[in-house]
């Protein structure tokens, strides 16, 4: 959320935000709204201020026993409680329609952004490891989890439907392992690692920034007034709500591990073959609550990038690091870099990260706020990235670790997590 000043003195940005990220935001009407509001408001306060003086000259006429003028200030006290409760319904209804409006804008972008539309347009900035080759034919995840026995899709999509599917033996170690080492190499690095609520209040989704846009996304618990979560980042950027942290020691560094629940609609025939885009997966995400300042908050977004850059170097994968135009950014995001770690049977990188800047956006919505050396208040700045996501991760770990043997080559530094193994064999 933006300022409601800032958006009236800044009305160009706002718009080119929208044009630019593809949004609607009516923001004529939540201006007009705004000043309305703000009229009835005063108009309100005046007479509330005026019926209280009447009130008390009532009791000071029925202290001297001046029954008449007592009794014409009360009719006159009487029409105005009927015009305020008017005033009051009508001011509800605004107040109402300007939350609604309000969460309708979205964040600027930094002026850093590549201007575009889609995916096409962003800009490599890294590229880390040359793509594996191989000197046999290289088969797919979905083949090299079906020959090793530890990925069931079939069974899958019988019993949950589409874009479901089951790990078994070391496919749920190998998705378990890299979680674990996400997990660990971010306790190593200060962060607070957490299990968090996945069913959770609409406020929280509503708060970081997930709603309204992305309910059509998310799957909600009939009877409940709950929705289950698609990241932690909700849960994680919800935890300090409406509190004043102390960032005096420096930033506050969250984690989770958690499973991720999508509906992923408006995807229908996108990526239907194997585990890219499913309905349930884990991540292992990173959330940083940092003080109102830009330079901390690109320093912040530099390290939660290394730390997943890190977590791909240990499991020895070939990425590359893309800035995310206006049109592919999420509308909250003010920067967004993503990860793509290459697939050889896409022929291509597929996203397996995605780092982002939201300045002041969730913390206004949240109330999440700090106190500068000066004592005053101020709403902190949040960034996020992913540690891990997993099964996506394990279509690159599968594919590019494969030998012409058919066994799967493990990582030294998943090995502890794999009992040992240095390689995945047929039975
Ligand atoms: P996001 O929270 O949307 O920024 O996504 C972070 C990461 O989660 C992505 O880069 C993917 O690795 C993973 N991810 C997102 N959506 C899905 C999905 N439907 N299926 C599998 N992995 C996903």
């Amino acid at each position: 959320m933006l300022d409601i000043k800032w958006i009236r003195n800044n009305q160009d940005q706002v718009r080119e935000a929208a044009v630019q990220k593809g949004m609607d935001c009516p923001l004529e009407e939540l201006l007009d709204v705004e000043e309305k509001k703000r009229q009835l408001q005063h108009r309100i306060d005046l007479l509330r201020a005026e019926r209280n003086r009447a009130t008390a000259r009532i009791a000071s006429y029925m202290a001297e026993k001046n029954r008449s003028e007592a009794d014409a200030l009360k009719e006159q006290v009487r029409s105005w409680n009927v015009s305020l409760a008017a005033d009051e319904e009508e001011l509800a209804n605004y107040e109402q329609r300007f939350k609604e409006l309000m969460l309708t804008v979205p964040n600027l972008f930094s002026p850093d952004t590549p201007e575009g539309a889609t995916d096409q347009d962003n800009v490599v900035v890294k590229i880390v490891r040359e793509p594996a080759t191989f000197t046999f034919e290289p088969r797919d995840h979905l083949q090299i989890g079906e020959d090793l026995d530890i990925l069931d899709i079939p069974r899958g999509v019988k019993v949950a439907g589409t874009r479901n599917y089951y790990l078994k033996g070391m496919g749920l170690y190998l998705h378990r392992a890299v979680q674990q080492l996400a997990i660990d190499l971010l306790t190593d690095r200060g962060f607070t690692v957490m299990d968090v609520p996945l069913m959770v209040r609409e406020e929280t989704l509503v708060n970081a920034a997930f709603f309204p846009a992305g309910k059509d996304q998310t799957y909600e618990l009939q009877d409940e007034n709950k929705w289950l979560v698609g990241t932690s980042e909700g849960p994680l950027v919800s935890y300090y709500a409406n509190e004043i942290v102390d960032l005096s020691e420096g930033p506050i560094q969250l984690a989770a591990v958690s499973n991720c629940f999508r509906k992923e609609a408006g995807s229908a025939g996108r990526d239907v073959r194997g585990l890219y885009r499913v309905h349930q997966f884990a991540k292992v995400e990173q959330v940083i609550v940092c003080k109102n300042d830009p330079e901390m908050a690109d320093l912040m977004m530099e390290q939660i990038t290394r730390n997943a850059e890190d977590i791909l170097d240990l499991l020895e994968l070939p990425y590359r690091i893309v800035a995310v135009c206006a049109g592919d950014m999420g509308a909250k995001n003010y920067k967004q870099y993503d990860i793509e770690t290459w697939m050889p049977s896409r022929g291509a990188y597929g996203e397996t990260h995605s780092s982002s800047s939201l300045l002041d956006f969730q913390a206004r919505r949240s109330g999440l706020r700090y106190r500068d050396q000066n004592g005053e208040l101020r709403f902190c700045y949040t960034l996020n990235n992913t540690a891990v996501a997993t099964p996506r991760i394990l279509i690159p770990l599968l594919e590019n670790h494969q030998q012409d043997d058919g066994s799967i080559y493990i990582p030294t530094a998943l090995r502890p997590y794999m009992r040992g193994l240095a390689a995945i064999t047929a039975k």
